[in-house]
């Protein structure tokens, strides 16, 4: 279906992983897309890409300045960019809390209040932040990303809260374990990455990986007008983890 013609969407992080299939589907159901990314370079047609760094908020501000003028607006906000970090509150020194609280947390109030004014003249605002499967299960070894993502999920509920009223809704992605770039290299780092792979899957209550394309089926109903009322919430794309 091309239901969304017509539309502008801006996902950052949108150059690999989920925040890739995300902006691939959105275009494919008729959307005008663009990717804010480090590195958009490897960005094929028709996705656009402009390069920012959404812990640095003037670079984003230009980007999706930039982004806005050449989409002709934005519709759709996904705010996927988001690194990881490994360990108890003991591993990891104050200035890695700053760092990815910076880009996880952050980098969401940047890239939305960058947004804002172009969301606030679309008749089907709507922004999807990227939780986490942290958000309401503790994980061993996860409290630093667990934190950046817990408040993610409040922040959303938090916005979907302040601009109801304006049109614009706000809602949350829980993605369990996803097979992605990221958790490639995180199994890579391992001393037999198949055995870990293998044992990874076998945790997962539906027995294997959520791809990545799965995550984005459930990001573009969000972030669609079939979606026009429901705001505030959090959908779990997680094999069953958090309520099994
Ligand atoms: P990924 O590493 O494959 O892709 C992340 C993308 O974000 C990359 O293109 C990277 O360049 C970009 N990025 C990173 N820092 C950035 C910054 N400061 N500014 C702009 N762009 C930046 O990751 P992924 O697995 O696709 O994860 C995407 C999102 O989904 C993240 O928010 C992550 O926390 C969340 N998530 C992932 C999983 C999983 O299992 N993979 C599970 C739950 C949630």
């Amino acid at each position: 279906t091309t239901d969304l013609e017509g539309l502008t969407a801006l996902v950052t992080g949108g150059a690999s992983g989920i925040g890739l299939a995300v902006a691939s589907l959105l275009a494919e159901r008729g959307a005008r897309v663009a990717v804010l990314d480090l590195d958009p370079a490897s960005l094929k047609e028709p996705l656009r890409g402009f390069t920012a760094d959404v812990s640095d908020d003037t670079s984003v501000r230009a980007a999706v300045d930039a982004a806005a003028a050449v989409l002709g607006g934005i519709d759709i906000l996904v705010n996927n960019a988001g690194i990881g970090a490994i360990g108890s509150i003991e591993d990891n020194p104050d200035e890695q809390w700053h760092r990815v609280l910076d880009v996880n947390l952050l980098g969401v109030v940047r890239a939305t209040r960058a947004a804002l004014p172009y969301l606030r003249r679309s008749a089907h605002a709507s922004v999807v932040n990227l939780g986490s499967i942290v958000t309401t299960t503790g994980l061993p070894q996860r409290a630093l990303y667990s934190a950046s993502k817990g408040a993610v999920l409040s922040l959303t509920l938090a916005m979907a809260a302040d601009h109801v009223r304006e049109g614009i809704r706000v809602n949350c992605v829980n993605p369990g374990t996803v097979d992605t770039p990221w958790v490639g290299r995180l199994l890579e780092a391992a001393p037999d990455p198949a055995a870990e792979r293998a044992a990874l899957s076998a945790r997962q209550p539906i027995g294997r990986l959520i791809t990545a394309e799965e995550v984005a089926a459930a990001i573009v109903y969000l972030a669609s007008p079939a979606a026009a009322s429901v705001t505030g919430t959090a959908l779990a794309v997680d094999g069953g983890m958090a309520g099994l």
